[in-house]
């Protein structure tokens, strides 16, 4: 691995220590592949998501919302094939009574035997594995008060589904025609049983998909439009751009319906993996819903008098790999004056929180005067107001979520009405009139910005 991509160990430690992101029911012993964000995770992860809506509905004409259900009725995934064909291949330890994939058996996937760690499962002088069964990766659940008399449901293993459905509503609705897009973010669920890597693999997680519909004949332009604009799309959150790269499917990776796929992905603790999958399925989705609904799902263009099922172009990514993402590229360790220190160098825009007010000292007027600074910002960016510990204490604690300025009342705010603003990066500090401070910052939170990890 590089010496530029941080240890797993440590993103899991920083999130942990600032509760950024931790095991979800710890006080139960925790349960795998299962996390909980707290304040700062929850604030960056909604910059991610609002990030991607900006990019899909506020940048752009041709892209509608939809927030469509989680449980849908069962025969939604008899037709999309998740019923027949959504599988892992598993096999059991029947000596440890532990399961794993037996497409991850091997040194690449760095699965250890439990009882034998330094050897792959099977290889241990006692493992006993079973022949390789295909599992459903699908939950299962049932409508109704007694199990026996409901009728079995899943909760969506993607979201992308739900967006199938409703096209033809949309389209009645929407005033649009193709090329045009429907966007959702919502969660999914899989019965993922490979061991975590945080939450990189988790049972439940986000997802941001968004299925653009387009005459058959301009399916590949379009494919090749939406790798750039996704591509570009990270970029933007201010991640490396040779951290990033795209990775075409081998035809024998592909889905039976796609022509092609491609997955960004990006250098994580675990390798180069994927971020984001762009598929071009086709009219695949439409087809096999209009044949188990009976309903059309096709659209009629009264110019031409043509009648065709649109093709689809799917970017589908997950909220929880690209916050991962953002961690990992942003995370530095430096030294300031002789002190180490862990800091968070993220894009301004995608950091949970933009200013920390700190008053020098808890008296002398200053911590009045630093509330009002904090009101006075507070309608405009994420806020923040500390005055526990040392200046440099806090500081440090701003620098470990990745806050791009501080900003310190002293003495001399008292007297001439100024304060200082304190950079994350360059460790700059700029002595700023309260007056002129929130059109400050928001012209420093819109500037272009790169990762100052680039320039190292
Ligand atoms: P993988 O091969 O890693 O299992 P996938 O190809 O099955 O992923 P897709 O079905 O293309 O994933 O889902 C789109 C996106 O949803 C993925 O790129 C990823 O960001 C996210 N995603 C999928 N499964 C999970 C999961 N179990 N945990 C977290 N994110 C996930």
């Amino acid at each position: 691995m590089p010496d530029d991509v941080v240890t797993m160990d440590k993103i899991v430690s920083l999130c942990k220590r600032r509760g950024i992101i931790f095991p979800a029911s710890e006080i139960y012993g925790g349960i795998a592949n299962t996390y909980d964000y707290g304040h700062y995770g929850v604030l960056l992860k909604r910059n991610v998501v609002d990030a991607w809506w900006q990019a899909m509905i506020g940048d752009r004409d041709d892209i509608v919302a939809l927030d469509s259900a989680i449980i849908q009725h069962p025969r939604t995934w008899e037709a999309s094939g998740h019923l027949a064909g959504f599988t892992d291949p598993l096999v059991d330890c029947r000596t440890c009574g532990q399961r794993f994939r037996a497409d991850h058996l091997d040194a690449e996937h760095d699965v250890r035997c439990p009882r034998k760690p330094s050897v792959l499962p099977g290889q241990g002088p006692d493992c006993n594995l079973t022949e390789a069964r295909e599992f459903n990766l699908m939950f299962e659940t049932t409508i109704g008060p007694v199990q026996e008399a409901g009728s079995t449901v899943y909760l969506r293993p993607e979201t992308a589904q739900g967006i199938f459905l409703d096209f033809k509503t949309v389209l009645g609705f929407a005033r649009r025609k193709p090329p045009f897009g429907i966007a959702q973010v919502g969660k999914s669920f899989r019965n993922e049983i490979t061991p975590g890597n945080f939450i990189f693999r988790t049972l439940e997680f986000e997802q941001m998909e968004m299925e653009y519909f387009v005459p058959p004949d301009d399916a590949h332009r379009w494919y090749l439009h939406w790798l750039e604009a996704r591509m570009d799309w990270y970029e933007r959150l201010g991640i490396r751009g040779d951290h990033l790269r795209l990775r075409a499917h081998e035809q024998d990776e592909l889905s039976h319906y796609s022509s092609a796929t491609s997955d960004v992905e990006y250098l994580y603790p675990i390798g180069w993996q994927e971020l984001e999958g762009i598929a071009n399925r086709g009219n695949f989705d439409l087809t096999q819903h209009a044949q188990h609904s009976g309903e059309k799902l096709e659209y009629f263009d009264q110019q031409s008098g043509e009648r065709y099922v649109p093709h689809v172009i799917e970017p589908a990514a997950g909220v929880g790999r690209a916050t991962l993402a953002l961690l990992c590229d942003a995370y530095d360790e430096d030294q300031i004056g002789g002190e180490a220190r862990t800091v968070l160098k993220l894009h301004p825009q995608m950091a949970p929180v933009k200013v920390a007010v700190l008053p020098l000292v808890r008296k002398d007027g200053q911590p009045e005067l630093a509330h009002e600074v904090r009101n006075l910002l507070r309608r405009r960016m994420q806020t923040e107001y500390d005055e526990g510990g040392s200046i440099g204490r806090r500081y440090r604690r701003q620098d470990e979520i990745g806050t791009p300025w501080c900003v310190t009342i002293d003495h001399q705010s008292l007297e001439d009405r100024t304060v200082t603003v304190r950079d994350r990066d360059s460790l700059s500090q700029d002595r700023v009139a309260v007056d002129e401070l929130p059109a400050f910052l928001e012209a420093r939170l819109a500037a272009p910005w790169e990762s100052p990890k680039l320039a190292v």
